[in-house]
């Protein structure tokens, strides 16, 4: 494996050995580690000092269930801080299998214009992408399949990770999408803004072409098929798996808005009276029923055997959007007042072909209906704030930047953001320990960095929560590190030992049982010690003060988790 090092300026690309304090470390862990050695971190994020990074986890390469994810990552704009976003599709397994550990986007180019980055067996090229300015995400990906695809079986791992006009806009809510793998550009790298260090690369795409290159080597075929028949045993055999499958995540509605966690018309209640019209229970009810191009679960990579995802078709039998999940059910249902699957698909519809984080924006449209800016529940008021973003006009790119810009611009106080990211479907006053992770984690406000929902134990009692959160959000780095989807963790929790023999079978290694946490506990340092550089301090990791005042109905509950818990849950790291 080698790093390869793409120069946006001189449009040239050199292959590196990997340095050997990078060698142990993939996804998360790597960004981490490059971001402290490399870019500065008081840069500018969108300036020619950043660094977009891809970094496939440790385990990505063989299609083992659900752990071929691709990190990506930089100094965040959105947050000024470590920025690693990850997603599923194809780009993680086409990258190793061109021997690539990590992938760094440098510098800027020195004259406008877009450009696509073509990677191959033979190195990388850049083609002009000026044709494609000013597209959504799902015609542009068309284009680029059209332009670059072989027609035959060569075709399975091709790989496209491209932007939208908010990545070309600069926008902090843009993201980088990939393709699923039906080819659909849907799996988004959301949180952060990476979308928009991209842009600022000059980058509309980047077509990952491995039909040359070859599987990353094992180093013991045997003991690693022998782990990861465990492994799949472990995760078919957890109850979970099964929930997954047939409601996926969507399934968390009616859980969150149990606890009174639902964010539900800008975070002002934790239940919402439209909850079952849009729960997970529903979405397979009128699924089912469609049927035709409506499917109920779906893999975004191949090999998973969760299969989380689904399609989400119309009445009429077209397809809205794949895959429609919990996240931004809450943000762009509850939290706006919309009760409607369909009016939901079709938001993320538009969110995606904008190459847009549905948490940030959904976020934003709360702030703004709080604004006055157009009233809750109108989908189609919503649908046409996307389309002010679409246009480029002021109020569009005021909303593409995300809540708190939103809320700064209209004098709002109820904004729902730690370190500039906003919240996302877990009201923080009903799920405390959830609460602490979007208070400390690094990353600044996401719950993939550490969600406690399934811990059990009174999520409104502010005592242990900061425990709770540090378990895991040291958990969720490992797994971030690994390249394992959250889901992976159902299995690997069964069966720890998987993961030791998994990594000592590929790469020859010897690690032990705590691998996951020694991982995890070393991707939040070299994160926390980047952020410190960066500037922030203790007072960066607190939840906005309204939420430590404002009772959350019909609980009632407060963030009181005490400022002396937020400030030692990384007293053990
Ligand atoms: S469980 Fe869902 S998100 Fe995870 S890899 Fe499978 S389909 Fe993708």
């Amino acid at each position: 494996m080698h790093i390869w090092r793409i120069n946006t300026r001189t449009q040239t690309l050199s292959r590196e050995p990997v340095p050997e304090t990078w060698e142990r470390l993939g996804g998360r862990g790597l960004i981490a580690r490059i971001l402290l050695d490399t870019v500065p971190p008081t840069c500018d994020p969108l300036g020619p000092r950043n660094t977009l990074i891809f970094a496939p986890g440790l385990l990505v390469g063989h299609m083992l269930s659900s752990c071929d994810r691709i990190s990506i990552g930089g100094k965040s704009p959105l947050t000024g801080g470590v920025k690693e976003a990850n997603a599923g599709g194809r780009t993680g397994l086409a990258l190793t299998h061109l021997g690539v550990k990590a992938l760094l986007i440098e510098d800027r180019p020195d004259k406008p214009g877009w450009w696509v980055l073509h990677l191959s067996a033979e190195g990388a090229r850049f083609d002009p992408a000026d044709d494609l300015t000013g597209l959504g995400v799902y015609e542009s990906a068309a284009r680029l399949w059209e332009r670059y695809s072989h027609g035959d079986r060569r075709d399975d791992a091709l790989a496209i990770a491209l932007i939208g006009p908010g990545g070309e806009m600069r926008l902090r809510a843009a993201g980088v999408q990939n393709l699923d793998k039906d080819r659909v550009p849907s799996r988004i790298a959301a949180r952060g803004g990476l979308g928009a260090v991209m842009g600022s690369k000059g980058l509309k795409a980047i077509v990952i072409d491995p039909a040359d290159g070859e599987k990353p080597p094992i180093a013991d075929l045997e003991a690693f098929r022998a782990a990861q028949k465990a492994f799949n045993r472990a995760l078919q055999d957890h109850p979970q798996t099964h929930t997954y499958h047939d409601y996926g995540t969507a399934a968390m509605t009616l859980m969150c808005n149990h606890f009174g966690g639902l964010p539900t018309r800008n975070f002002s209640s934790g239940q919402f009276e439209g909850a079952e019209k849009i729960s997970g229970e529903h979405m397979r009810e009128t699924l089912l029923a469609r049927g035709g191009v409506s499917e109920t679960t779906h893999a975004c990579m191949r090999g998973c055997l969760i299969q989380c995802s689904n399609v989400f078709g119309s009445a009429q039998d077209e397809v809205i959007v794949s895959p429609l999940e919990y996240e931004t059910i809450g943000l762009m249902g509850a939290n706006l007042g919309i009760d409607d699957l369909d009016a939901i698909a079709r938001l993320n519809r538009a969110v995606n072909d904008l190459g847009l984080d549905s948490i940030e924006i959904g976020a934003a449209l709360g702030v703004a209906a709080e604004a006055g800016l157009w009233e809750f529940g109108d989908g189609e008021a919503a649908l046409r704030l996307l389309e002010e973003i679409r246009r480029g006009t002021p109020l569009g790119r005021i909303l593409g930047n995300g809540a708190v810009t939103t809320g700064r611009v209209f004098g709002v106080e109820r904004v729902p953001a730690v370190k500039g990211q906003a919240i996302s479907a877990y009201d923080p006053r009903a799920i405390k320990g959830t609460g602490v992770t979007y208070a400390t984690s690094p990353q600044g406000a996401d719950h993939t960095a550490g969600l406690t929902i399934r811990a059990k134990v009174d999520h409104t009692d502010p005592k242990g929560q900061a425990k709770l959160s540090f378990k895991a959000q040291v958990n969720m780095a490992g797994y971030d590190t690994l390249g394992a989807c959250l889901f992976a963790g159902f299995g690997f929790a069964a069966a720890p030992e998987t993961i030791r023999d998994l990594l000592n079978a590929r790469y020859g290694w010897d690690v032990g049982d705590d691998i996951l946490q020694a991982l995890g506990r070393e991707t939040i340092r070299l994160e926390r010690e980047f952020n410190r550089r960066a500037g922030f301090t203790p007072a960066d990791d607190r939840l906005p003060e309204w939420m430590t005042r404002e009772p959350l109905p019909p609980t009632n509950a407060v963030f009181d988790v005490p400022a002396e818990d937020l400030d030692n849950t990384f007293r053990d790291l």
